[in-house]
C-alpha cells in the first residue's frame, strides 16, 4: 500500500475511535445518571476521577453556570463570588476547576479521565501500524483534548465574538462547516440538560443515536444567542 494510504487509514481509525470515546465518556462520566454517581460515592477513594469529573463538568459546567443562556457563564458578580468560594472550600480540585474557567477549559487533572481511555490506543497503533499511520492517528486521537480546551470555550460566546477575540488559526477554523456544526451539536447537548449531542468530535453520537433533531424553536433560540445558523435554515436577524 502507498504510504498516502497508511497516513489515511492512521487518521480515519484516530479519528473513529476519539470521536467514539468522546461521545461515550461524556455521557457516562461526565454526564452520568444520578444513579451512577450515587453508586461511585459509595466508594469514593476508587471512583475519585470519575466523581472529580462529574462534578466538575455536570455540577459546575452544566448546572451552577450557564444558567440563563448558552452564552453567559454568570448572571451576576454576586454569583461568580459564591460559586468560587465553593469551590475554594473544595481544595485542589476546586482550585482546578476554577483554574479551568470554572470547568469550561480542560485543565490540570480534570483531563485525565477525558482521555484515559484514548491512552490505550497509542501503544495499540505503535505496534500494528505502520509509522507513518502510528503518526497520523496520534493526530487524530488528540482531538477530543484540543476541542475540549481550545474550542470548547468559544462554543459559549456568540460567534461574532468568537471571531472578534479568538486567535486567526482558531477564529478561521470556528468558521468551518464543522466547527459551525460542533458549535450547534453543543448548544443542543446543554439546552437539553446534557443527556444528546455529546460530540465535541462529530460522528459517534450520530452512530450511537444520542442527537436530536433541531426544532423551530431550537433556531430561534440560537438566532439569540449568536449560534451559528444551519445554511439552510432562513436568515434572522439576531434581535429580530
Ligand atoms: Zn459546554
Ligand atoms: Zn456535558
Amino acid at each position: 500500500m502507498p504510504d498516502y494510504v497508511h497516513v489515511l487509514l492512521g487518521l480515519a481509525l484516530g479519528y473513529v475511535i476519539a470521536s467514539y470515546v468522546e461521545s461515550f465518556m461524556h455521557e457516562y462520566v461526565s454526564d452520568a445518571r444520578p444513579k451512577a454517581v450515587r453508586f461511585w460515592s459509595r466508594a469514593p477513594w476508587l471512583f475519585r476521577p470519575m466523581l472529580n469529573t462529574h462534578f466538575s463538568h455536570h455540577t459546575i459546567h452544566h448546572v451552577r453556570t450557564y444558567r440563563s443562556s448558552h452564552v453567559t457563564q454568570f448572571r451576576s458578580e454576586e454569583e461568580k463570588q459564591k460559586l468560587t468560594e465553593e469551590l475554594l472550600q473544595r481544595g485542589k480540585h476546586g482550585r482546578t476547576i476554577i483554574n479551568g474557567a470554572y470547568a469550561t477549559r480542560l485543565h490540570g487533572e480534570g483531563a485525565f479521565v477525558f482521555v484515559a481511555p484514548l491512552v490505550i490506543f497509542f501503544p495499540v497503533f505503535y505496534f500494528t501500524l505502520k509509522p507513518i499511520a502510528f503518526l497520523a492517528g496520534c493526530v487524530t486521537l488528540l482531538l477530543p483534548p484540543f476541542m475540549s480546551h481550545f474550542v470548547h470555550p468559544y462554543l459559549h460566546l456568540p460567534f461574532e465574538e468568537g471571531q472578534r477575540t479568538a486567535p486567526r488559526w482558531l477564529a478561521w477554523l470556528l468558521r468551518t462547516r464543522y466547527l459551525r456544526a460542533v458549535y450547534r451539536n453543543h448548544f443542543l447537548h446543554h439546552r437539553y440538560g446534557g443527556v444528546s449531542n455529546f460530540n465535541l468530535v462529530l460522528g459517534a453520537d450520530i452512530v450511537r443515536r444520542r442527537t436530536r433533531v433541531l426544532t423551530e424553536k431550537d433556531l430561534s433560540v440560537m438566532a439569540e444567542v449568536g449560534m451559528p445558523l444551519p445554511e439552510e435554515a432562513p436568515t434572522r436577524t439576531v434581535h429580530g
